[in-house]
């Protein structure tokens, strides 16, 4: 895996083929001093945008194109560092560019994204002859297949030549015990590649279980630097094996994160992810 800066200050949707990964942001939900932690995927002429949350429209236009040009959205839960940028998106693209963009998306969490968020902002813009507007005049949808042979939920698809496996996990509630038990949000894995935890408390199950089976070159881990409420914490994560922090990158984590440098070095992870750098995997 390659390490980039972005020199120009210009994102591009495409590239060469290879699949390259690129952090909007790798802040916390409530950073100050950077963007959310959000994810576009790059690869040939496919790209796909994990989350997209309240900073990420100002983000992408700041990196030199208009966030209607992402075409392709994969949501990982409902926090607004997740969410808080898609009715921009969905308004955006009803009423401006006349274009859907697409969500890869299952049933169950369509709804729940749509009745307990989107809807209150998007369904009553237009009415005609009494009917209100739904997701789908807002969304073309691409749904993830399930997948057998996995110990908990997984859904697996393709955007174009890029290959997405979603998993559940457990963020929220605080105590909640498993997933099963916690609020919709999920994990992603990349081409079968690199593994993007997204938001969960720590669950040594979860990496435990999809690293046995893939073997990971590089695993981007949620981290806050304290122990307590619904992130994995530094100290937890360190309990992982040697090998894996070693190719292990921490995210969503807060902004006095040069106070914690060292105790990253000193734990063996290979760093902090860094927004707006490329992770390229030939
Ligand atoms: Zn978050
Ligand atoms: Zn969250």
């Amino acid at each position: 895996m390659i390490i980039k800066t972005l020199d120009d200050k210009k994102l591009s949707l495409e590239n060469d083929g290879k699949l390259e990964l690129f952090f909007i942001g790798t802040g916390s939900a409530f950073t100050k001093r950077q963007y959310q932690t959000n994810l576009l995927i790059v690869k040939g002429k496919d790209h796909l945008l994990i989350d997209c949350g309240t900073k990420c429209p100002q983000a992408v236009s700041e990196l030199g194109i208009p966030v209607t040009q992402i075409k392709n959205f994969l949501i990982t839960h409902s926090h607004a560092d997740h969410i808080g940028g898609l009715e921009e998106i969905s308004l955006l693209g009803r009423y401006v560019t006349k274009r859907k963009p697409v969500m890869v998306i299952n049933e169950t969490y369509q709804h729940i994204l749509w009745d307990m968020s989107l809807r209150g902002g998007c369904e009553y813009n237009e009415e005609e002859a009494g009917d209100m507007l739904t997701f789908k005049d807002f969304w073309d949808v691409i749904r993830p297949q399930w997948l057998p042979d996995y110990n908990r939920e997984t859904f697996g698809l393709k955007v174009g030549n890029i290959d997405i496996k979603i998993m559940r996990t457990k963020h929220i509630p605080d105590s909640s015990f498993d997933w099963q038990s916690s609020f919709w949000s999920c994990g992603v894995i990349i081409d079968d590649r690199v593994f993007f935890t997204s938001d969960t408390r720590f669950d040594h199950d979860l990496i435990e279980f999809y690293e046995n089976k893939f073997n990971f070159e590089t695993i981007f881990h949620d981290c806050q630097f304290f122990t307590g409420g619904v992130h994995a914490s530094l100290d937890e994560i360190n309990s992982l094996s040697p090998e894996i922090k070693a190719k292990t990158y921490l995210t969503h984590y807060g902004d006095n994160w040069e106070e914690f440098d060292e105790t990253v070095n000193k734990y063996g992870f290979a760093g902090r992810a860094i927004q707006q750098q490329y992770y390229i995997f030939e």
